[in-house]
């Protein structure tokens, strides 16, 4: 067990601290003297080079502070004030960036898919309820579709099959449609598939993907990663205009080296993917449980009695219970423990065996 001030938490992925390797290259940016700022130095060109390599192909590579300035800077550079982003109605960019896409596009509407049909309810947007929305109304009354966005990992704990993404990508295409990536737990996703990273972006479809760092272990930094380099044209401009642009950008970028080297991105990945499946295994038989779904990446969605969660709450225990009627979130992250999830299942166990 963890001594109190170092408890680990199921919150979320983000509230874990830096990996080693990130770490590693961060004191090596730091031992590197003078460099040139705004992202004009060797850090940020190595990672980005590397980034070309991981995809094997010619992307424009940007760095921002976070997840929300990533996906909002990559919609608003895809779309006009009078465009819309057709999601899903537990996409982040809905339900967690504050109206950020709509600010930075001067206006651009989310068009959200229904709730209902059973991949909905996995957090997954389908070609069908794509079609619905792109050919729903073409007056010019009501916004122009201009993007399709998905979360892969999605918000749910659900992974979007390369089949899956092929097919979205395909009836955007026909809607005449960009494909957004909301990647912020793209290395647990990958990790799911053991597809080649480029299989489930590019050569799926899709034309920019804001690749997250942060919840996989690096200290700050979502890096965006334009497929389609048409996009990118003036970005530059618009994340320096949007605050996002850091003077001493190399220790946003070199971090990155420490994840992609060795493959280390896909190691966390993985390690977070397993524990979510361990806590799963010793949650889900569990009387007063019902886990919404098993996991395929790194969290565990499951409907706790009330009493359970006040519980585990005033143990100490944080996570969650942002799904409507009880549904909490149970997040694993790159160095949670496989004692810290047995403690955890543990507490959760005894409480509900005390309500039954
Ligand atoms: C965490 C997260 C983000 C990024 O959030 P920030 O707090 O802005 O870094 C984006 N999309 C999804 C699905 C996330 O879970």
């Amino acid at each position: 067990m963890h001594p109190p001030e170092l408890r680990q938490h199921f919150a979320s992925d983000n509230y874990a601290g830096i990996c080693p390797e990130a770490l590693h290259w961060l004191l090596q940016a730091n031992a590197s003297g003078h460099q040139p700022a705004y992202g004009d130095d060797g850090w940020t060109h190595r990672v980005s080079d590397r980034l070309r390599d991981l995809f094997q192909t010619d992307c424009d590579v940007y760095f921002v502070f976070n997840g929300t300035a990533a996906n909002s800077l990559a919609l608003a550079a895809m779309c006009q004030s009078y465009h819309a982003v057709i999601c899903t109605p537990v996409a982040h960019i809905e339900t967690d960036e504050c109206g950020c896409p709509e600010f930075f596009s001067g206006g651009s509407k989310l068009l959200i898919t229904e709730a209902e049909s059973a991949q909905a309810r996995r957090g997954k947007l389908t070609p069908e309820a794509i079609d619905f929305l792109a050919t729903k109304r073409s007056d010019i009354h009501s916004p122009k579709p201009k993007v399709v966005s998905i979360t892969q990992a999605t918000e749910l704990g659900t992974v979007y099959s390369v089949e899956e993404v092929c097919a979205i990508a395909a009836m955007a295409k026909r809607h005449h449609l960009k494909l957004h990536m909301d990647g912020a737990r793209f290395a647990n996703a990958v990790a799911t598939l053991g597809c080649h990273p480029s299989d489930i972006t590019w050569r799926a479809g899709v034309d920019v993907l804001c690749f997250g760092g942060t919840k996989n272990g690096l200290p700050v930094g979502e890096a965006v990663v334009f497929f389609d380099r048409e996009l990118s044209a003036d970005f530059a401009w618009r994340v320096k205009q949007a605050g996002q642009l850091a003077s001493k950008m190399r220790f946003i970028s070199a971090p990155w080296l420490g994840m992609l080297e060795n493959d280390n991105w896909l190691r966390h990945a993985r390690h977070a993917n397993a524990m979510a499946q361990r806590l799963y295994a010793a949650i889900h038989e569990v009387p007063g449980v019902r886990v919404m779904h098993p996991p395929e990446a790194n969290a565990v969605f499951a409907h706790l009695p009330r009493a359970v969660i006040d519980i585990l709450h005033g143990q100490g225990w944080r996570f969650y219970e942002f799904i409507a009627d009880g549904g909490c979130r149970l997040m694993c992250a790159w160095d949670t423990t496989p004692e810290s999830v047995d403690a955890f299942a543990a507490d959760l166990t005894a409480a509900c065996t005390a309500q039954a």
